[in-house]
């Protein structure tokens, strides 16, 4: 290694660092950078003049400190970022938006997917795609795409049971489809979200996180040292299908008794009796305002689910040991509403001292868009760990 590689490297850390903390922050003075970042105000001057140079960066007048001396200025992020093209399947819809450097969520769109089969719903994206990376030019940087199912290495959805998807090759069919050269990216839902959660969540510093996540289905994402574990073929972290009932119910995936059959929406409609002309969403959801109210059925059927949740839970903490456990979707519900259920269980289970799973256990904080930014995240991943890179090879400063 010669001692020239050695300084672009290091420099390219300092890069990634600095833009990192101001992404986090929001906004930073230059002097509140440079104690974060640990370095001498000279290497931090330079530091912010190459990320302003690549309009990564812009300083702007702060707003009035009340302190007397010079006016403070303050570093952003820059208006014209690069960006992601990201998109979302889920069993309800299709949303697709652009998703800038500082998680700004632009252009957003969504389409039901009703009875679509697979290739209307993957040119739906790619026409939307195609807009949307013709409008960012220069600055996309590539389209990454969320999946509510099994997605494999190579991008094939292997089994989406929710979608009625089998060996969809979503990865290819997109490539085929957008412009030569765009990156591609496929993931698990599950898992993207678990990615945003630990770059920018309850999991930021955090060794090892797992997500769990109940809906129609369950899902779930490890992340380990701020990278996601995925696996030989990119299924680590499909807790769902985990076997927790021998004599269970027999699962969409063909198998008896996995742990989604007795904690997702489904399972506890089943246990509460909620009227048939509800969805499964909103039935839980009436179950669990039922429970609050005072029935006793719906109690019944929300502690019985909860401790399902915590018989998995508890096993999952022995195997994984995780630092810290989010939770999001109907889990999370659960662990707020049936604490005590979900807790006893688990610690049951668990080698672990029931005191300490109380400050391990934490849920989630974007619900909403967490899938859909950690797919935004896993595409912008390279430009933030060489922010450098957007420099064309006879810019690069020597
Ligand atoms: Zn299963």
């Amino acid at each position: 290694m010669t001692s020239s590689f050695t300084t672009a490297e290091l420099r390219q850390t300092n890069l990634s660092r600095a833009l990192q903390a101001v992404q986090r922050a929001g906004s930073m003075t230059r002097a509140e950078l440079t104690r974060e970042l640990g370095i001498s105000r000279n290497t931090s001057a330079q530091i912010v003049g190459d990320l302003v140079d690549l309009g990564l960066l812009v300083e702007t007048a702060a707003g009035p400190s009340g302190r007397r001396g010079r006016p403070t200025t303050e570093l952003r992020l820059g208006p014209e970022l690069p960006a992601a093209v990201v998109a979302e399947i889920t069993p309800e819809d299709v949303r697709i938006a652009t998703v800038r450097l500082g998680r700004a969520i632009e252009d957003s769109d969504s389409a039901p997917l009703g009875e679509q089969d697979p290739g209307q719903v993957l040119a739906w994206v790619a026409r939307q795609a195609g807009g949307r990376i013709a409008m960012l030019g220069g600055a996309c940087q590539g389209v990454a795409v969320s999946v509510y199912g099994l997605v494999d290495s190579e991008g094939v959805v292997q089994n989406a049971p929710n979608l009625s998807w089998h060996g969809v090759a979503v990865g290819d069919s997109l490539r085929r489809a957008l412009p030569e050269g765009t990156p591609v990216y496929v993931g698990n839902d599950a898992s993207m979200a678990a990615l945003h959660e630990a770059r920018y969540g309850a999991g930021v510093d955090v060794g090892v996180m797992l997500y769990l996540y109940s809906a129609d289905g369950v899902g779930g994402g490890l992340v380990v040292d701020g990278r996601l574990l995925e696996g030989r073929q990119g299924y680590a972290g499909e807790v769902g299908h985990m076997m927790v009932n021998p004599i269970g119910a027999f699962c969409r995936c063909g198998r008896r008794g996995c742990w989604e059959t007795e904690v997702d929406q489904r399972a506890l409609r089943h246990r509460g009796h909620a009227p048939p002309a509800l969805g499964d969403l909103e039935a839980a959801e009436s179950i669990l305002a039922a429970s609050q109210a005072g029935s006793a059925d719906a109690l019944a059927a929300v502690e019985e689910t909860a401790r399902w949740f915590g018989e998995g839970l508890g096993s999952l903490l022995n195997v994984i040991d995780p630092d810290i456990v989010v939770l999001a979707g109907l889990f999370s519900r659960l662990w707020e509403l049936a604490h005590d259920e979900v807790a006893a269980v688990a610690a049951r289970r668990s080698l672990a001292a029931p005191a300490d799973l109380n400050g391990r256990i934490v849920v989630s904080s974007d619900q909403r868009d967490a899938s859909l930014l950690g797919a935004a995240d896993h595409m912008m991943a390279p430009l933030l760990a060489r922010p450098g890179s957007l420099w064309t090879a006879g810019r690069w400063p020597a």
